[in-house]
């Protein structure tokens, strides 16, 4: 079996085609979405990502802010922007680049967005919805999955889910998000135990641990989905993702290649979640 590549660059693709269309809809109603991103430092893959994001924002007719600080920048200088932000009427949208300058506590910081402006969904309060079942924003790569899952008609009712990772980030909100969609989910994290085990009883696996590829074809369930989230850099400067993909497509059925599979969704998720945080000022404002 050779499995079919699910193209996160298309998918991508159409779902900032409709972002656009709705953030036309919304500037015709006075209401022009906005997302401000901050980054401290100059991390270069964090300042890769952040030039995508706001890049995507002004394409799909989004307004950005990008907001760039030096790493001696302190912390307390960095919250008094964020409560800036929280206060502006332009801005439905705050992201603070992750990771942060040493110096700082990135969960005081997240803390300091406001829940309604937490497009990453990272604040607990988000956290705690998404828990419950409720959910204000998803956390945009897990977010992409799901998208990703629904468009390839990937069956989660009672299926069985791994996830390897356990992020507050991807691994944890991934689990939720396919557990409310019916599926049973493990999460595994460095300490399990014949991880293999798990995986060969898996009907979807998803993959994120950073570990370049540390899941192949041989720990794989035949015709399993798997979504590769990992994004490495190997030693000759190429990405590759936290499956080993030439052995892993032999065995699955779908699969997500590096470069090119959740990386643009979940920039796409960011601003769906841009445009859902816009939408709701616009009905706070109608009622
Ligand atoms: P973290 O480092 O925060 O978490 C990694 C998780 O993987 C931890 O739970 C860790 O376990 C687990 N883990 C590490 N090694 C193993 C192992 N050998 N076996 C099983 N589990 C293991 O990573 P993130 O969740 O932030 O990111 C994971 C990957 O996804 C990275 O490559 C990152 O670059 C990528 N990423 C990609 C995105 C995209 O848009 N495509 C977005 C975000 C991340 P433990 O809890 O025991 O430490």
């Amino acid at each position: 079996m050779t499995a079919r590549v699910i193209d996160g660059v298309a998918l991508s693709a159409r779902i900032r085609e409709e972002v656009a269309l709705r953030a036309a809809a919304l500037t015709a109603q006075g209401v022009r979405p906005g997302l401000a991103v901050i980054l401290v430092g100059i991390d270069p893959a964090s300042q890769v990502y952040v030039r995508n994001k706001v890049a995507a924002c002004e394409k799909a007719g989004l307004h950005s802010v990008m907001e760039q600080y030096p790493a001696t920048m302190t912390q307390q200088e960095l919250l008094e922007r964020v409560h800036a932000l929280n206060a502006d009427p332009a801005i439905h949208g705050i992201l603070v680049q992750l990771p942060l300058p040493k110096h700082m506590d990135p969960h005081q910081v997240i803390e300091a967005i406001a829940a309604q402006k937490d497009v990453d969904g990272f604040h607990v309060s988000n956290a705690g919805l998404l828990m419950t079942g409720k959910p204000l924003f998803r956390p945009c790569t897990p977010y992409g999955v799901m998208k990703m899952l629904e468009a390839e008609n990937v069956p989660l009712r009672g299926a069985v889910a791994v996830i390897i990772g356990a992020s507050n980030i991807v691994g944890k909100p991934m689990a939720l998000l396919l557990q409310s969609a019916g599926a049973t989910v493990t999460i595994c994290n460095s300490k399990t135990r014949d991880l293999a085990w798990h995986t060969r009883h898996a009907d979807i696996v998803v993959v994120a641990t950073g570990r370049p590829r540390m899941v192949d074809g041989s720990m794989l369930k035949p015709g399993a989905v798997v979504i590769d989230v990992g994004i490495n850099r190997t030693a000759e400067g190429k990405l590759c993702g936290d499956v080993d993909y030439e052995s892993a497509r032999e065995v699955a059925s779908a699969i997500t290649p590096v470069p090119g599979g959740v990386g643009p969704m979940t920039i796409a998720m960011l601003l769906v979640n841009t445009i859902e945080a816009a939408e709701r000022t616009l009905a706070a404002r109608q009622h």
